[in-house]
């Protein structure tokens, strides 16, 4: 129906609606795309404007430390602030655009990994994953991957005993990054159903409830405005860290077991380089062949990563783990290495002697992040914004397993790598500089944990709290386990998942 600016509307007026979505960032405006033209009444309350805009980004603002086994604590204070966007769109407006799908590995309850396993599997995602793949105008991602024909595309010969495959990842345009005429058309053209209204500068500040039935939601403007809103069921979507901000700041809502917060999960890149502005460790390939399914001419074109499935993972008792391949400039001082990962190509080229040719990459790796319950977002009630809200205290936790996980998926594949004869990967990183050469992803996963169980997890399995009938949430904050892909095609599989649910719902009403 329309985009409403929250502030021009009198004070104290009552919204009312059949469903109230908190929050127009991707997960929100896919499930608002999913209700448009439908028989609900819908609305959607976002924060910010059309646009970035410096007052509304500072309500995000609160401090962060991270923390791993055996390392000095890193502050990261700017995280929170700067991991996220608040606007119409959200972090869209600034994310890569890099999708791929959580492999089935990281669905599956691993007995090696406490808190692992998800309600749902892989496969019974695969509908949901086409049409998040539709919607972001990419390729799908079959459950089964096929072998490409072209000898330039051949993956390394790693059998099914190791368990290292290739995991495809590819680019949607639809970013505010890489095309914003269609990410425009992607966060406002829905919109124009006549059962939708979308309020820009309506930030929810608390969400009210009798029992276990939400009642209502209050909604503050920078300007001083105060409103109502009020639906049959809300869905809370602003994001991995504010979905617990804003739970926690409405009397703990959906906390009765003190889950809400924990088991932050953030992926983390590691690489040999200790020069930030280049990041890379050494991969010498041995055949000649090139490795253009791994490492492509741009980094921004579709190309696989090595992971490692569950074979790999049930041996090597770890978690997920990618090696991403690229091509890197060894020689001169136009390197596109630093010279770390230059002095290790040193070691590998001698490494492979014995080989024809031996061909240079650079690769850096990740680790899934376990669920950790002392990795967690807590409130700070002495740092407030300008509405009044507590801050956040983000307490970014790695432990000694999350390490040793690293070590030990790194020889693991450089031993297959090399029984094969396909390579040598060059790795020198002693475990107490780990954090120090890491960087952060802006990921955020875990802290309202999906679990049939509510001893276990914030949200049951459709992803409605536990604690409340009518309140559900969307976002990678539902997310047990983390896997190693960056989280948004999931975000909007989940989406639509939980579109199909409360439609289906309605019906059965
Ligand atoms: C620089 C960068 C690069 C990234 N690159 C990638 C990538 O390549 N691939 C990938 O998969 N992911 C990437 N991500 C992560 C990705 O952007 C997020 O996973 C995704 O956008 C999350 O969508 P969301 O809708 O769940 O949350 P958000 O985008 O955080 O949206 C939440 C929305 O809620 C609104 N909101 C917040 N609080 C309130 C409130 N109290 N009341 C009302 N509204 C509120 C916000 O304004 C926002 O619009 C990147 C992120 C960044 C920052």
């Amino acid at each position: 129906m329309a985009i409403i600016d929250a502030r021009t509307l009198p004070d104290a007026s009552p919204l009312e609606a059949d469903m109230v979505i908190i929050g127009g960032g991707l997960a929100g405006i896919t499930l608002a795309r999913e209700l448009a033209g439908g028989p609900l009444k819908v609305i959607v309350l976002e924060s910010g404007g059309l646009e970035i805009e410096p007052e509304t980004q500072a309500l995000y603002a609160g401090s962060c430390v991270q923390k791993a086994d055996g390392a000095k604590d890193r502050p990261l204070d700017s995280y929170p602030a700067q991991s996220r966007i608040r606007a119409l769109g959200g972090s869209g407006h600034v994310w890569g655009g890099k999708c791929g799908p959580l492999d089935p590995a990281d669905f599956a309850e691993r007995p090696w990994i406490p808190y692992s396993g998800w309600p749902v599997t892989r496969a019974q995602m695969q509908d949901y994953y086409d049409r998040a793949c539709d919607l972001l105008e990419i390729d799908r991602f079959p459950l089964e991957w096929p072998t490409p024909t072209d000898q330039a595309l051949q993956p390394l010969a790693l059998d099914d005993e190791d368990g290292f495959f290739p995991a495809p990842r590819v680019f949607t345009r639809i970013s505010g990054r890489t095309d914003k005429p269609a990410f425009d058309r992607f966060r406002t053209q829905f919109a124009e159903a006549p059962n939708i209204t979308v309020y820009l500068y309506a930030n929810v500040i608390r969400i009210r409830r009798e029992g276990d039935v939400v009642t209502g939601l209050d909604v503050a403007c920078l300007d001083g405005k105060r409103h109502t809103a009020k639906a049959a069921r809300y869905v809370l979507a602003t994001g991995g860290i504010e979905n617990v901000r804003l739970l926690l700041a409405s009397e703990n809502l959906g906390n009765r077991h003190d889950l809400v917060g924990r088991f932050f999960q953030g992926h983390l890149t590691y690489s040999n380089d200790s020069d930030t502005q280049r990041e890379g460790s050494t991969f010498a390939a041995s055949r000649a062949a090139p490795l253009d399914l791994y490492a492509t001419a741009q980094r921004f074109e579709p190309h696989c990563v090595i992971g490692a499935g569950l074979p790999a993972q049930k041996r090597m008792k770890t978690g997920n783990f990618t090696a991403t391949l690229f091509r890197a400039n060894f020689s001169n001082a136009d390197a596109t290495v630093g010279a770390d990962t230059q002095t290790l190509a040193k070691t590998a080229t001698k490494l492979d002697q014995g080989q024809e040719q031996s061909n240079l990459l650079g690769f850096f790796a990740m680790t899934e992040h376990f669920p950790n319950p002392d990795s967690r977002i807590t409130l700070d009630p002495s740092q407030r914004d300008a509405l009044g809200m507590p801050r956040v205290r983000l307490t970014w936790v790695h432990g000694r397993k999350d390490h040793e996980d690293l070590e030990r998926s790194i020889d693991g594949l450089a031993n297959a790598l090399g029984a094969s004869g396909e390579g040598r990967l060059c790795w020198s990183l002693r475990r107490d500089e780990l954090l120090a050469v890491s960087s952060a992803s802006r990921h955020h996963m875990g802290t309202t944990r999906m679990h049939r169980d509510p001893r276990q997890g914030v949200v049951d399995s459709n992803g409605r709290l536990h604690e409340a009938r009518n309140l559900y949430v969307a976002g990678s904050s539902v997310f047990p386990t983390s896997g190693i892909v960056n989280p948004t095609l999931t975000i909007l599989a989940l989406t639509l998942r939980l579109a199909d649910h409360l439609k289906s719902e309605k019906k059965a009403a």
